[in-house]
């Protein structure tokens, strides 16, 4: 699903005097002519269709525009590293209907038709607005698939064309093709508490994960056995007749159907409740500890890795979240389980982005982001949270503020000297500063 601009970023939009409206300074998008070819495999059906790059109607300023923002990736230090699968929950041709609108706000790199053509909207090296969140927007590229969510209906052609692409995107760009770099919509962090409900959950509880990883030849580590405390789980249950848990939000109880996650409960009995997010249970208006398709607070994905918090007969509890959480898992038939490398032990801070600070703003002349509002999330003392994604990142942030990158410093990366290590805290991500 699509997502704009987070309110920081728009915040600092209109927080910036203008200087005309000159073009760019730093990107080189093709505005006018016949569209660039698209960037695709030559085996795939690709065609390019430009979503919008122009101010809003009745913009009062240059800083008024949509629906993506110029760069020069990977070229100009900001790595793309992530792949964004998002669903569009209308038609194919509805939402690029909507890129094209610069009042949309929001935009994805490609589409992938239900028939399996690609139409790319925003070139690889600009910056889509698509995750919600400008951190993970800088660095990564976000796919659109056409379906709804509780429909599950994705089909195969799509699948294989979205496979076949991202192969391609991650051999172009060298992003590891595991699921700490190719993730939904649903796992990108919330780049501050107060945007926790806000955040989106496609491609939803049925998508195929198990296929489309087997589809980009990847492979979830770990052995099918009961794990030990310590160890790290690999959540994946089996994708069939046999495995379809009770999902509701539907128009109420969805149809029986396989799904990719397990349900996580506050103790080893299928009696216990689900567990629940302690910030939307302190008053974000989500639903939490629920069976509804949309509530990703309590259910953990094919290729999420946590560590094993405890084991009781059939059941395993992982550190999720701040706490316990149980899952079914008889003789590993959910998880897959192998030795635990590479965690990160609390007491942690939590972030939903990996900025610079303040005085490195300070020295790059760029205003920094709003500070983060809201609780924030942090790993307790005595929990272990597995790190995704190996090497640490380096902090960095892509100050944008007018169209065609005519503001003072405008379609600047500012870098910091801290780095980050982003790891699985619950559903989404997060990251903490390297020790
Ligand atoms: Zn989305």
């Amino acid at each position: 699903m699509r997502a704009g601009r987070t309110l920081a970023a728009a915040v600092l939009a209109t927080a910036i005097a203008l200087v005309g409206t000159v073009a760019g300074t730093a990107g080189t998008t093709a505005q006018a002519g016949a569209p660039p070819a698209p960037e695709c495999p030559a085996s795939l059906h690709c065609r390019y269709a430009p979503a919008a790059y122009a101010l809003v109607p009745g913009a009062k300023s240059a800083s008024q525009y949509g629906d993506y923002d110029l760069a020069n990736r990977p070229e100009d230090g900001d790595r793309i590293d992530t792949i964004v699968i998002h669903d569009t929950e209308t038609s194919a041709a509805a939402a690029i209907h909507a890129f094209q609108h610069p009042a949309d706000q929001a935009s994805a790199h490609y589409l992938i038709g239900r028939d399996g053509s690609v139409t790319q909207l925003v070139p690889d090296r600009d910056i889509a607005w698509h995750a919600g969140n400008k951190y993970v927007n800088a660095h990564s590229i976000g796919i659109e698939h056409e379906g709804y969510a509780m429909r599950a209906d994705f089909t195969e052609a799509e699948y294989r064309a979205s496979a076949e692409l991202v192969r391609w995107l991650a051999a172009r760009y060298g992003i590891p093709l595991d699921r700490d770099h190719v993730i939904g919509h649903d796992e990108v962090p919330a780049p501050d508490a107060a945007h926790t409900a806000g955040m989106h959950w496609d491609p939803g509880p049925y998508w195929n994960w198990r296929h489309y990883l087997a589809l980009l030849g990847t492979r979830l580590k770990g052995a099918r056995r009961t794990p030990r405390v310590g160890e790290t789980v690999t959540v994946d249950p089996p994708y069939g007749a046999d495995y379809q848990p009770r999902v509701t939000g539907c128009d109420d109880v969805c149809p029986a159907r396989p799904a990719s996650f397990v349900y996580l409960r506050t103790g080893p009995s299928a009696y216990a409740p689900l567990i629940t997010d302690p910030l939307a249970r302190a008053g974000l208006k989500q639903p939490t500890g629920t069976t509804l398709g949309a509530d990703w607070t309590d259910k953990a994905v094919v290729g999420q890795r946590f560590v094993v918090a405890a084991v009781r007969g059939d059941w395993t509890a992982i550190w999720f979240d701040g706490q316990r959480a149980w899952f079914h898992n008889p003789d590993g038939a959910a998880a897959l389980a192998s030795r635990g490398d590479g965690a990160v032990r609390g007491p942690a801070p939590l972030s939903g982005t990996a900025y610079p600070s303040a005085s490195d703003f300070a020295a790059a002349g760029v205003p920094a982001p709003a500070a983060p509002a809201g609780p924030s999330r942090a790993v307790p003392a005595g929990q272990a949270y597995p790190a995704a994604g190996g090497a640490p990142l380096p902090s960095d942030y892509y100050y944008t503020d007018a169209l065609s990158c005519s503001a003072p410093t405008d379609c600047l990366r500012v870098t910091g000297a801290q780095t980050y290590t982003a790891l699985h805290f619950n559903h989404r991500l997060a990251f903490t500063p390297t020790r």
